[in-house]
């Protein structure tokens, strides 16, 4: 979303959120959020209750069973559901905020923690967005009714200026850290969240583009790199070749297919040596398809040459086999006027002479 998006497009963006269709384990940021509100507002009760019995020897039912159903919902959080966590906790919030503007009326602040309410119903994954407005918009009618009621009722225990000022500093204090609290939780798991997604996609994207036995990048990648260059260097050079495992059946009947595959490694090992001047791709079986960018066919014929040399002298060995192979490819140079996909065929069709005339050979 953008900066400066209309209210409607994130309103929009808001209804068509997808809620999870089974309400499963809370996720941890969740449980954590909730955990830490509970414990600021068990602790702001504490405070006030202690205070209240300490300066005014008050003491009331309702306010120390909210404090205990929840010591005990903080104790069994883990094995209750999402909803039900945060249903409890909206009961015992506004049963506390009622207990408290009934008692020290409205103007101390305690009725500010049903917006720790609002910030929970909006986090909470299990709930339909339809949900969360509907819970929304109850949260204010409860508290303008809080409201209405201190307009015509007085508090039981009005509160002297002096008291006021220090009911109000713990309720600011305890309700800010609350949020800030929950805030840090969550913006660091959406920001953590961001960042595995990113490298989760960054190796997806790897992953797409390589061929998994080998680690050369595949076809697909290949080509896009070819089409690249010639898109950005329209009158330069090119050179392709597409070379062929000779025999390399042989090599899987003979040794098996394990063999097979750790001789395409190897072969692909070999071919990267050199790959500071060219790109290299697994073409597919046994087939790989060079690009010799601004060469011309002598000097990449010469390359390419090299490159099968390099590949005649490795002595491969796999368990107790011992055993070297060939290679054959064919080398096209780029005309200025046929398409990518001809001069790849060109450089096939060079292939398939040097396979008719004997293999291991490089046909210019
Ligand atoms: P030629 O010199 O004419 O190219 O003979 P060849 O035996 O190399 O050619 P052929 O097309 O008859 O056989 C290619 C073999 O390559 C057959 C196939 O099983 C094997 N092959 C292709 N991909 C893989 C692979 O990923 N692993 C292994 N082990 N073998 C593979
Ligand atoms: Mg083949
Ligand atoms: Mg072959």
């Amino acid at each position: 979303m953008k900066f400066g998006e209309a209210p409607i497009q994130i309103l929009k963006d808001f209804f068509h959120q997808k809620s999870p269709d089974k309400e499963r384990e809370m996720p941890e940021y969740y449980a954590k959020t909730l955990a830490l509100n509970n414990q600021f507002l068990g602790l702001d009760m504490f405070l006030i209750l202690l205070l209240s019995f300490v300066f005014f020897h008050h003491i009331h039912l309702l306010p120390v069973v909210l404090f205990l159903i929840l010591n005990v919902k903080i104790f069994y959080a883990g094995r209750m559901t999402m909803k039900v966590n945060l249903l409890l906790h909206t009961v015992v919030t506004i049963a506390w905020t009622g207990w408290y503007i009934w008692t020290f009326g409205w103007g101390s602040g305690g009725q500010h923690f049903l917006l720790c309410v609002v910030l929970l119903n909006f986090f909470a994954i299990y709930i339909s967005p339809a949900m969360k407005v509907i819970y929304f918009f109850l949260l204010i009618i409860v508290r303008m009714l809080f409201y209405a009621y201190t307009l015509q009722n007085a508090p039981v225990l009005p509160l002297s200026s002096g008291f006021n000022v220090m009911f109000q500093t713990i309720n600011s204090i305890v309700l800010f850290f609350s949020i800030a609290g929950s805030c840090i939780i969550l913006s660091t798991n959406i920001q953590q969240a961001e960042r595995k997604l990113l490298i989760a996609n960054e190796e997806l994207h790897k992953e797409a583009e390589t061929d998994v036995l080998t680690g050369l990048p595949n076809r697909r990648s290949m080509i896009v790199e070819m089409q690249q260059f010639i898109l950005e260097n329209p009158k330069e050079q090119y050179c392709i070749a597409i070379a062929d495992i000779d025999l390399f059946k042989r090599v899987n009947d003979t040794y098996g297919h394990n063999c097979g595959d750790y001789t395409l490694k190897t072969i692909a090992e070999c071919f990267m040596k050199r790959a500071e001047n060219y790109l290299v791709c697994r073409w597919g079986g046994e087939e790989f398809c060079f690009f010799f960018p601004r060469m011309n066919l002598d000097d990449a014929g010469l390359l390419m040459r090299n490159i099968s040399i390099d590949v005649r002298e490795l002595k491969l060995e796999f368990e107790e086999a011992r055993f070297g192979i060939t290679i054959t490819a064919g080398v096209q140079e780029n005309d200025f006027h046929s398409s990518l996909d001809k001069i790849i065929e060109e450089a096939d069709e060079k292939l398939y002479i040097g396979k008719n005339s004997g293999r291991n050979c490089v046909i210019v």
